[in-house]
Parts: C-alpha cells; sequence; structure tokens
C-alpha cells in the first residue's frame, strides 16, 4: 500500500490474518495505526500510546507506532476530515487505536466515527463494562455490573439516511410515504425532517453471531437482545427475530434460547451453554440499575446500543473510565465510550483511563495478555493511591489531582515495577 502524506516505520511488521482462520499472526513488533483524535484526543492519545508502549515494553515486545490523521488534525494535513490514507492504514494494519473526533450537532460533516465505522466495515462495537477497586460510583454496588455489550455498528437510524426539512428531497420522500405508502396522517403539516431506519437481516446476523461467540469463548451465561421491539415492530422486533434465529440455528446445543430453555429443560442451562434472551430497551434500562448482576452480553441495534453503554459507563464511574472497540472480519479499531469534550482540549486535565483501558482490549486481541493484566493491575494500583484525575478526584476527600500526564507516568511507573 503507497501513502501519500505520512510515513510506515521502518522497523515492525503489519498483524496478518492466519491463513484459513479467523485469527491472527501477530509479530513481536506490530505496526499500530493510532489518531490521536479531537478535543482532548490530543491529551489522552499520547498519554494512552506511552502507557501501551511501556506494557508492551514490560513484557518483552514493542508496538511501532504509525500516527494517522481524522477530524481537525487531518484538515491541517489534507484539507479533508477523513483521508484516505487514514483508512488504508487500518485496512493495512489490521489492528489501531483512536480517540475521539467530533461531530458538529444539526449543521455540518456527518459524523467521523460513523464514517470511519462505515468505511471499514467495523460492524460490532464491543464495550466492556466492569468496575475497578476504588472508583466511586453513584450506585451503591457497582461491582456488579461486569457486562460486555456489542452495538450495531453501521445501520439503524445511523445509516445517515435523512433529509433536511425544506429541501425538495424531503418533499419527494413526505409525497411518497403519504400517498404512496398510505401514511397521510403521520406527518405533520408544514417543515419536517425525515430519516430512515434500515435494519437488515445480514446486519443483525453478523452482529449476534458475535455476540454470542464472544460469550462462548469467554464463558459467559447469557447473551441478551435488547430491542423496542414493540413499538417498531418490523425494524427493532425483527431484529430480535433474527437473533434468536441465530441462536437456535447455527450453534446447535451449545446456545439455546430462554423461551426453549423453561420449555424443554425445566430453566436449568448444562454447564457451558449460553442462553439468549431479551429486553425491550426501556425495561433493560432500569433494570441495569435494579439487577445489574444479571446481564452478562448484550447485542443491541446501534441507537439502543449508544444509549444503554453510556449509561452503564455511568454506573462504573463515567466516561473518564468506560473502554470500547470496534470489529470488523479481520478488523479492529479501539476507541474510549467519550467524546471530544472541546471545552477540556489541551489543559492536560481529564482521565486518560477510557483510552488506556481500550488500549487493553487492543492488547487482549493480539493475544497479549500479560500486557493487559498490567494494564489493569496498574490502573488499579493508581486509583487505590488516590492520585487522580480531576473526575474522580472531585469525588474523593483527600485525593491528590493530577493532570492527564501525570497520571499516565504514574501508572507507567506502576506497570515497571510490577513487571
Ligand atoms: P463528551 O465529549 O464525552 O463529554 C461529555 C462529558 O463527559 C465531559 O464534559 C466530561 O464531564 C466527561 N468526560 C468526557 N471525557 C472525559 C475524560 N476523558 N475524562 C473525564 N471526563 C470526561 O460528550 P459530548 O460533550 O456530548 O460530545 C463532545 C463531542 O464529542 C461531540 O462533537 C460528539 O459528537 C463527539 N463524540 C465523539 C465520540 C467518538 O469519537 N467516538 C463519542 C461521543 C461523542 P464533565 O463536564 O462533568 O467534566
Amino acid at each position: 500500500m503507497s501513502y501519500d502524506r505520512v510515513e510506515v516505520p521502518s522497523e515492525g511488521e503489519a498483524v496478518e490474518l492466519a491463513e484459513g482462520e479467523d485469527e491472527l499472526d501477530v509479530p513481536e513488533r506490530p505496526i499500530v495505526p493510532i489518531i490521536y483524535g479531537d478535543g482532548v484526543g490530543t491529551d489522552v492519545g499520547p498519554a494512552a500510546q506511552q502507557v501501551l508502549s511501556a506494557a508492551a515494553e514490560a513484557t518483552g515486545r514493542s508496538i511501532e507506532w504509525m500516527r494517522v490523521y481524522a477530524g481537525a488534525s487531518a484538515r491541517e494535513e489534507y484539507d479533508t476530515n477523513l483521508p484516505e490514507d487514514t483508512l488504508d492504514a487500518f485496512r493495512e494494519f489490521k489492528v489501531g487505536i483512536k480517540g475521539p473526533l467530533t461531530t458538529p450537532v444539526g449543521a455540518g460533516y456527518r459524523s467521523l466515527n460513523v464514517a470511519l465505522r462505515q468505511r471499514l466495515d467495523l460492524y460490532a462495537n464491543v464495550r466492556p463494562t466492569y468496575y475497578i477497586d476504588g472508583v466511586p460510583s453513584p450506585v451503591s454496588e457497582p461491582e456488579d455490573m461486569d457486562m460486555v455489550s456489542f452495538r450495531e455498528n453501521t445501520e439503524d437510524v445511523y445509516a445517515g439516511i435523512e433529509w433536511e426539512a425544506g429541501t425538495e428531497e424531503v418533499e419527494q420522500v413526505r409525497e411518497f410515504v403519504a400517498d404512496e405508502m398510505g401514511f397521510g396522517e403521520s406527518i405533520h403539516e408544514g417543515d419536517v425532517g425525515i430519516g430512515i431506519k434500515p435494519i437488515s437481516e445480514f446486519g443483525t446476523k453478523r452482529l449476534v453471531r458475535r455476540a454470542i461467540d464472544y460469550a462462548l469463548e469467554r464463558g459467559r451465561d447469557t447473551v441478551t437482545l435488547v430491542h423496542k421491539g414493540n413499538i417498531m415492530k418490523f425494524t427493532e422486533g425483527t431484529f430480535r427475530d433474527w437473533g434468536y434465529e441465530v441462536a437456535e440455528e447455527e450453534y446447535g446445543e451449545t446456545v439455546i434460547s430462554e423461551d426453549t430453555l423453561w420449555k424443554e429443560q425445566d430453566g436449568e442451562a448444562a454447564p457451558g451453554t449460553v442462553v439468549v434472551n431479551d429486553r425491550i430497551a426501556d425495561n433493560m434500562l432500569q433494570q441495569l440499575l435494579t439487577r445489574t448482576g444479571q446481564y452478562d452480553v448484550l447485542a443491541m441495534p446501534n441507537l439502543n446500543g449508544d444509549y444503554l453503554s453510556d449509561s452503564a459507563g455511568a454506573q462504573i464511574g463515567g466516561l473518564g473510565i468506560a473502554p470500547g472497540a470496534n470489529l470488523g472480519d479481520g478488523r479492529f479499531v479501539a476507541e474510549p465510550v467519550h467524546g471530544s469534550a472541546p471545552k477540556y482540549e489541551g489543559q492536560d486535565k481529564v482521565n486518560p483511563t477510557a483510552m488506556i483501558l481500550s488500549g487493553r482490549i487492543m492488547l487482549e486481541h493480539l493475544g497479549w495478555e500479560e500486557a493487559s493484566e498490567l494494564i489493569y493491575d496498574a490502573v488499579e494500583e493508581a486509583i487505590l493511591d488516590k492520585r487522580l484525575t480531576y473526575d474522580i478526584e472531585r469525588q474523593i476527600e483527600g485525593a491528590e489531582r493530577v493532570g492527564t500526564s501525570e497520571f499516565a507516568d504514574i501508572v507507567i511507573e506502576n506497570i515497571e515495577r510490577n513487571a
């Protein structure tokens, strides 16, 4: 692959797909593309990068970073928001990491995050939500949360199929929907914006498969399909039905629907079996608070997944902590749940933990479990030492406030001491 304005590191090799398998062939010095991102991405990006390098080196490996651009930094370098160089680097090197990117509300360009996920076909957004000892939480038993959400990333109302009020296009769509499809009563007179919500069998099934595979690999007990199918019958309702189809038709006896479990096995699942059930999204939001420990792996359409995973993140300490990653077939891009928090840009203030722990998912994806464990322990130690960024510090009496880079330095010291 040739690149226009970025350099491929002279040392290091690409991660490859192992032939005939869904596994990676990971060199000792993989080349890993990184986007720092907009806003606070310029603070948390370099901080996380240093922590990940330290964890790799402490376990006898190294990461050859390839800096690539999107958002504001790309506009400076390329005069476009999402250069082909960046997409090509993630395609060629297969495993990478990105910070947050700003999306203007209402007008302006479309979400670069959505565009990146769509262009690279990163169809599953995965967010492990677990509690780290010492983090203040708004709930009384935050340690009950140990859940992984799989959010569909390429369709639903995020597909970007929408028309602005007052345009000729929206009038054509209104006419078609009202006159030809018979929904004249459903759209008010006057200006209206209209969007379309595609949810496909293909998109749903590959997402649910990914969630079930994860549950089987990691010894998780349940996969819950979260939908609003009582109201949106032909999109979210069908999401649920296709989800059950995958469970019932593709996994033999290792996966069973809750319904079959009760009808045929009196609710007793054999050890190692994954049970698939479903919940309506609004009920699920309250159940996450009241019955946190019952939920394990969730599979959701795009919008439900966006809301629900942020809310779950609040239960374990907020956006400064919550990590995530995007998966495609043979592609992986880690990214924190939080956005670019522009008011804090460049202040060396915000918490880099979410980006560090997103990098930790990346190390696990590379099979570097030891480095991943070192990071978890080092972050937990830093938190228990009460030397914390403002978001956590402000909630703990007697804690010392440190900046983004100082927090990363503390984590690195812990890694080096524990290695
Ligand atoms: P946000 O950037 O996540 O920030 C919301 C609030 O969360 C902040 O004001 C701050 O709370 C807290 N926060 C976020 N990151 C933090 C960190 N690292 N450490 C400590 N606290 C942190 O959400 P937003 O303000 O709704 O969105 C801003 C921009 O980011 C928008 O353009 C949005 O489109 C974009 N965005 C991008 C992504 C992505 O790239 N994947 C995701 C979400 C949003 P306090 O004010 O309480 O300090």
